[in-house]
């Protein structure tokens, strides 16, 4: 039988510490594939911070940094600046960047530092229990809000990716989907252009990954990809925002 598609070199091999039908595995592997196809491993760094995305730890096998909560694009600055030949991205989750790490985001955008951001977006606080995001869909049923999102009282969903291509700093903005095979294609070419725009432009590429909580969402694997097209992408539409 002849191997079409082989494991990707920077992936160790060790099993993903997710959850059944959690999209995060998925963005991983778009990320361990551009990192070999770009041939990056030996200067790569991954900052994460608190979050589902911090599981990924035993996952990829490059230079790892851990921030604090929220604070994943404070630490890729630091890194960046003292060692301007590595390529520097991070790897987040909503209520981490969106929420606690908003500040840091928009500041490390707003300056344009040259790292690159892959943001999972599933709309809650995965890690804790499903609590409400700046993310969280109006009207949807969080721990925190069981009857569900209001914005007379929490406001509306935040749309990272494109409040961050309003910022004249920010190369690249785009938002994709994984939940079918010619999205995951869509979105590993977005990866690749986030990873660019620091390495060829010198610029901030950010890519936003639509992604199944389905523990949270209370939903099978199958139905959870069903509520990506169902619900996130009305809210969050997908597309290239920014790209200069
Ligand atoms: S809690 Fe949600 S985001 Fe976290 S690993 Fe499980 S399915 Fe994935």
């Amino acid at each position: 039988m002849r191997l079409v598609k082989g494991r990707p070199r920077c992936l160790t091999g060790a099993g993903f510490l997710y959850c059944p039908g959690c999209h995060h595995g998925i963005v991983l592997r778009l990320v361990a594939e551009t990192i070999d196809e770009l041939g990056i491993a030996a200067k790569a760094v991954m900052v994460t911070s608190i979050g589902c995305s911090v599981r990924c730890w035993t996952n990829l096998d490059i230079d790892a940094c851990q921030g604090a909560h929220g604070r994943g694009l404070a630490v890729a600055t630091g890194i960046k600046r003292a060692s301007p030949g590595s390529v520097v991205f991070t790897y987040q989750g909503d209520g981490d960047l969106a929420a606690i790490g908003m500040a840091e985001t928009l500041h490390a955008a707003a300056r344009g530092e040259a790292v690159t951001v892959i943001f999972v977006n599933n709309a809650v606080f995965g890690a804790t229990g499903g609590q409400m995001a700046p993310t969280t869909l109006l009207g949807m049923k969080t721990s925190t809000y069981p009857e569900g999102r209001d914005a007379r009282h929490t406001g509306y969903p935040i749309r990272v990716a494109e409040l961050l291509a309003s910022l004249e700093g920010v190369t690249y903005s785009a938002r994709v989907a994984v939940n079918s095979p010619a999205r995951v294609r869509e979105a590993s070419r977005a990866v690749r252009k986030a990873f660019l725009a620091q390495m060829d432009k010198e610029g901030f590429g950010i890519v936003e990954v639509l992604s199944a909580c389905p523990v949270n969402l209370k939903l099978s694997p199958v139905e959870a990809l069903k509520w990506i097209d169902d619900a996130m992408i009305p809210c969050f539409p997908l597309g290239v925002f920014q790209e200069r």
